[in-house]
């Protein structure tokens, strides 16, 4: 189960300065989130791309990629 979060504020109107996101190399989640938004962009589905960058993003905040 993977709990979610809920913001106050919609992503989906503003534009964001972080993007494009840069999916992190090695990181499956980050390639998996990364072809759903290009899938997501392609279909003209802006809104779900924001949110695909956002989880991007937020996973990383939650758990930190390992380093070597
Ligand atoms: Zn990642």
């Amino acid at each position: 189960m993977s709990p979610r979060q809920t913001f106050p504020e919609s992503p989906v109107t503003l534009p964001d300065p972080t993007r494009p996101p840069r999916p992190t190399p090695g990181c499956d989640v980050c390639a998996a989130l990364d072809q759903q938004r290009a899938e997501a962009e392609e279909e003209g589905n802006t809104r779900r791309a924001t949110t695909l960058e956002m989880e991007m993003r937020q996973h990383h905040a939650m758990r930190p990629p390992k380093r070597r």
